[in-house]
């Protein structure tokens, strides 16, 4: 295993950020044949009314003497957690001024309880006694203080989104109403019911937590008939915002077209909540000093909702990021899993990758405190070798989740398959970092590769087939969409107005829409002899956004990221059901089209997949209605609820 960088030449930081820095198109020299776009709106394709929503819930923009920050006080894991092992941590969470609730500019917490029928109150985190003490005190007691912890750990995730991604994260579900003001905010239901379950419902744009008496035989520090809190514990709070987030920037994915569409959403949601752990210095701190500097053995960190856990009779977390070598090879992907135990896959390859850059990145550190063995001795280990793993280990989470929300941006827009996720996380990393000195890519494709999870349609694992390739487009520039034509307000990362985004949807729309271009982007027209006799709906633009990412070595990347999507009506024996294609397509600064990641609309197989998923483990996502099927209106709560009855309709209810 190399333990040093792959290069022994010197590269300044200003070197490396120069010369990472993209290569000009060619089609800025005119190489390329530029069509003329041919194809109008509501005629050849139609705009979807997403593509607007980017400028309707815009994050506080900071004003001269605001502070930075505003630090509040939560529970770092959850009640059952001790203060020995870091259980409550100050995050400093963006500023924005607050009303009581708290209610800011993308989330708004409602602490009405349907069970009880009650409101528990408005916290007040702008009061100056309040302001002054870091927020409420961390108490299990004090509805206002589990307000706090749910604002407080839902911001710090939006924020290493916006991060990542270079731009505002935009909700996936349509505003309440169309003049209410903060219609479109996330709202967050603290203690929305009692019940064992906690989920985000799109079809009212909440996050809803609920709350149990813990059984009798409950294990660790939480009472035996005690009431258990969702919200107090911050893996399940930063699950949830998650796939909140998630269904904002893929909306498809919320579909329950397959096992491994549900299983990403799943593991991605618990990949950022286990990443979130490393950034709460107490708690990185107490599990260094435990496990010795053997992170792998931290369950503190590679744990999921640990209290949850115990209220399943366990003395384990709920799920976990890293499985011990011991237990032989790790658990191997296959068609047909459930979907917590296909997130688990995926959690636990990407931690594994995690930890293979880990161990390079502070093999030099161990060594010099070995005298050169590298091998720890028994016993605690010096405070400044703590302080240096435990630096690195934050570090490199934040890059890791950085890395794996950034690739959402390359996934096709419907229909996911993990091994997808490996050429989307791939491609993504090296469009930001081409120069990889400590070999992170190979770390993550050998970490999938012990599990089997293979994506389709590639020759070989190498880095460079697993890259999305640029297809051969008879298209290669979209004049309409060159970055110097773009109108932002103040940076790239932030639209104009809601009709320069429609007009950069038309101009997509207008290129892709044209009868001799659709195939290129996963799409058909009407009355296509392959459809069968299905019926299909104009291409739809989903989303066009822009994005500007930094690297590690201040590099900078702009593009444009676009979805769009067809409907195919399938006629079945069973029923009729839709069945989506469409492309993810990733524009340049000058306009060029660098990929078109398609699923084809035609794709027999993958059609058949998803009728026997339907038919089969997902049955329970859908459900039949005159003939038609169609997916259940909330099928997180269902997901994380897997002892619910199937849904089943009477015909003609
Ligand atoms: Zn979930």
């Amino acid at each position: 295993m190399a333990e040093e960088p792959k290069t022994s030449a010197a590269t300044p930081q200003a070197t490396a950020a120069v010369a990472q820095t993209r290569e000009r198109p060619d089609a800025a020299e005119g190489r390329f044949a530029v069509e003329p776009p041919c194809a109008v709106v509501d005629r050849d394709f139609t705009i979807d009314d997403g593509v607007t929503r980017p400028v309707q819930i815009l994050p506080y923009e900071r004003q001269p003497g605001d502070p930075i920050y505003r630090p509040l006080r939560i529970f770092s894991l959850d009640p059952s957690a001790s203060r020995l092992e870091g259980a409550e941590a100050t995050v400093n969470v963006p500023y924005e001024p607050l009303d009581p609730g708290p209610v800011g500019r993308v989330f708004e917490v409602d602490d009405f309880d349907s069970t009880q029928q009650t409101h528990w109150g408005r916290v007040d985190l702008d009061r100056r006694v309040v302001l002054l003490s870091d927020g409420h005190d961390p108490s299990t007691s004090d509805p206002l203080f589990h307000q706090q912890m749910v604002y407080a750990v839902c911001s710090t995730v939006y924020a290493a989104f916006r991060r990542a991604l270079g731009r505002h994260v935009t909700w996936g579900f349509a505003a309440r109403g169309p003049d209410t003001p903060g219609a479109g905010r996330l709202r967050i239901r603290p203690h929305a019911f009692e019940d064992q379950n906690a989920y985000y419902d799109r079809t009212t744009g909440e996050l809803c937590f609920g709350y149990f008496p813990a059984p009798k035989d409950v294990r660790g520090r939480t009472l035996p008939g005690g009431v258990v809190f969702t919200c107090l514990s911050h893996d399940i709070v930063a699950h949830e915002v998650t796939h909140a987030l998630l269904d904002g920037l893929r909306a498809h994915f919320s579909e329950p077209t397959g096992e491994d569409v549900l299983g990403f959403h799943e593991g991605f949601a618990d990949l950022v909540a286990t990443f979130q752990h490393f950034s709460y210095r107490e708690v990185v701190q107490a599990a260094i000093h435990r496990s010795q500097g053997k992170i792998e053995g931290a369950s503190l960190l590679t744990g999921i909702a640990h209290q949850f856990g115990a209220t399943l009779g366990s003395t384990k977390p709920l799920r976990t990021a890293f499985e011990s070598a011991a237990q032989g090879e790790p658990k191997q992907y296959r068609a047909g899993m459930e979907a917590h135990e296909l997130g688990e896959i995926l959690v636990q390859a990407v931690f594994e990758a995690a930890l293979t850059v880990f161990r390079r990145k502070t093999a030099q550190y161990v060594r010099l405190a070995t005298d050169g063995t590298g091998r720890l001795p028994e016993g605690e280990l010096p405070i400044a070798l703590q302080n240096i793993l435990g630096e690195q280990a934050s570090k490199l989470a934040s890059h890791f989740l950085a890395i794996c929300i950034r690739a959402i941006d390359y996934c096709p827009p419907v229909d996911l398959d993990l091994g997808e996720y490996l050429r989307a996380l791939i491609t993504a990393d090296y469009d930001l970092v081409p120069d990889d000195r400590w070999a992170y890519r190979e770390a993550l494709i050998d970490a999938f590769r012990h599990r089997r999870i293979y994506p389709p349609n590639v020759t070989s694992l190498s880095e460079e087939s697993l890259r999305w390739q640029c297809p051969e487009l008879s298209v290669k520039t979209i004049l309409e969409l060159n970055f110097a034509h773009l109108q932002f307000e103040g940076d790239p990362a932030s639209p104009a107005d809601a009709g320069e985004l429609r007009r950069q949807a038309i101009a997509l729309g207008a290129v892709l829409g044209c009868p001799q271009n659709l195939k290129q982007f996963g799409l058909a027209r009407a009355g296509d002899p392959a459809l069968g006799g299905d019926s299909v709906s104009l291409p739809r633009v989903q989303s066009i956004r822009s994005s500007r990412r930094i690297g590690p070595d201040g590099q900078i990347v702009f593009d444009l990221v676009a979805e769009v999507t067809q409907r195919r009506s399938v006629r079945a024996p069973e029923g009729m059901f839709d069945f989506f294609g469409g492309a993810t397509v990733i524009i340049g600064p000058k306009g060029e089209v660098r990929y078109v990641i398609a699923k084809n609309i035609l794709n027999e197989k993958r059609r058949d997949q998803q009728r026997e998923f339907m038919r089969g483990a997902g049955q329970r996502y859908w459900k039949m209605h005159d003939g038609v099927i169609t997916p259940v209106a909330n099928a997180f709560k269902l997901l994380h609820k897997p002892v619910l009855p199937i849904p089943v309709e009477e015909p003609g209810s």
